[in-house]
């Protein structure tokens, strides 16, 4: 059996009704995204969907996404237009709709105007196109170039560590919420929410009618991550929140996203929500029936992270492999669902030491991660066994390889975390502790009050552990 669940988002891609069914086989919640096509077709869907699972005997969740106030420039009057590093390009707020050229496109959202000042980055289509705001002159925002590239009608904008002021639910989104309570879908996506206040009013609105609608948030702006405290509340207002990677990785850049898709998953699970993480997790099934080894880990990690479920996008929607990309999804849970980490804690370990070597670097690493103001470990290595040993432990304090042996001194350069220090002495040497922590010092890696460990050894091999507070 599978634990972690798939979201596949439906679309012309799954309509068929062979395909329909089939995709049913292996997924466990449908999307139905209000930011495209109309009621009617979602009706439609939602329909087939609950017949189809009831024939075949599977239970399947809808998920209704509202579009939210999702920012996007206008339309060209002569097609795409292409920007180039270094070209002045206007958002002019009040341009008509279908006037866009190479100078300048209209925007469907008048108060950007209002929300940016000049030295913001805007980020266009995902960020694959990215404006330096040189001056706002009403109804003008205009830009420079900075990263250019082709822009199409309808592209969404966002802009760097976020802070435009729209609200989380537009008018459209109040009456897709009336369409998911009528068509009793059993979860709704609330787009772009700034706060745990936006959901309460999403919860306000759906009402009596639409209390047994669970209300997901979609983590997605700057802002609902800035602080523990608005994450918390945003969580704590919603039955669950997606990990949207989409708009969120645009606006908090990609290098964060890594961080906050795991917090996400462990604060949501410690306050009992569900959490789904979305967004191009097989983007490249889209157009190919194999995933590529990087999404092959990425839906790995997200299981191995805790997430409840995994989402599908355009590659259900619109890809040319729905079928396909369900399976290897399910493949991939399974598969990472295998890994100790997915079913064991990780606070005690389990295995027996080879060595004595390894019983001192494993021990060294275990007291390195409790101790209070430890800020290094020296490792005095003559093979680089040790700091090897210490690097296969999951830890943020850096292991120092003191070692005058040339080849060691390369080898350990490919190990997570550590670095080499050459070190002209052995670790036998009577001196050998206080020469190591002068080292140190002279390198202004520690400062009075940290502490460190040292670990040394013999002929043997290692097997002492000091812990030196600095003076
Ligand atoms: P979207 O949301 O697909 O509706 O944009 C998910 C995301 O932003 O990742
Ligand atoms: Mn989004």
């Amino acid at each position: 059996m599978r634990r972690t669940k798939i979201v596949a988002t439906l679309g012309p891609a799954t309509d068929a009704p062979e395909m329909l069914e089939q995709v049913l086989k292996y997924i466990d919640v449908v999307r139905v995204n209000f930011s495209h096509g109309e009621p009617e077709e979602h009706q439609a869907r939602v329909e087939a969907v609950r017949a189809t699972a009831a024939r075949i005997g599977r239970y399947v969740a809808v998920l209704g996404d509202l579009q939210g106030p999702k920012i996007r420039v206008a339309r060209f009057a002569n097609g795409p237009i292409k920007l180039a590093v270094g070209d002045r390009f206007t958002l002019n707020m009040t341009l008509s709709r279908d006037a866009g050229d190479q100078q300048q496109v209209g925007v469907d959202y008048p108060q950007l105007a209002d929300d940016v000042v000049a030295g913001d980055t805007l980020l266009l289509d995902d960020g694959r196109i990215q404006l330096k705001v040189d001056e706002v002159v009403k109804p003008e925002v205009r830009c420079t170039v900075t990263v250019g590239g082709k822009l199409s009608n309808n592209k969404g904008i966002n802009k760097q560590g976020g802070g435009l002021s729209a609200a989380a639910l537009t008018e459209k989104d109040k009456r897709d919420l009336q369409t998911a309570i009528a068509l009793k879908m059993d979860y709704l996506a609330v787009s772009f929410p700034r706060t745990g206040d936006d959901m309460r009013e999403a919860r306000a609105l759906l009402g009596e009618a639409g209390k047994e609608i669970g209300l997901i948030a979609k983590v997605e702006r700057a802002e609902s991550v800035s602080s523990d405290e608005i994450m918390n509340d945003l969580i704590s207002a919603s039955e669950g929140v997606m990990v949207a990677r989409g708009d969120l990785g645009v606006e908090i850049g990609d290098a964060q996203l890594i961080g906050v898709q795991k917090r996400l998953i462990q604060r949501a699970r410690s306050l009992n929500k569900v959490v789904i993480t979305a967004t191009q997790m097989m983007e490249s099934m889209i157009s190919s029936p194999l995933p590529t080894r990087a999404e092959v880990f990425d839906v790995a990690n997200a299981v191995l992270d805790g997430t409840d479920a995994v989402m599908l996008s355009a590659e259900t929607a619109v890809g040319q492999f729905p079928l396909e990309t369900v399976q290897a999804m399910d493949r991939l849970c399974r598969g990472a669902e295998l890994e100790r980490v997915s079913t064991k804690s990780n606070h005690r370990m389990h295995e027996n030491f080879g060595h004595i070597n390894e019983a001192v670097a494993l021990s060294a690493m275990y007291a390195a991660n409790h101790l209070k103001g430890l800020k290094a470990i020296v490792c005095m290595t003559r093979t680089g066994l040790t700091p090897l040993l210490m690097s296969r432990i999951r830890s943020g304090i850096p292991i120092f390889a003191f070692t005058s042996n040339v080849k060691t001194q390369h080898r350990v350069a490919l190990y997570r975390g550590v670095t080499t220090i050459p070190f002209n002495t052995v670790s036998t040497d009577p001196d050998a502790l206080q020469k190591a922590i002068d080292e140190l010092k002279v390198r202004q890696l520690v400062e009075i009050g940290d502490s460190v460990i040292v670990t040394r050894g013999g002929q043997a091999g290692t097997n002492t552990m000091t812990i030196v507070r600095i003076s």
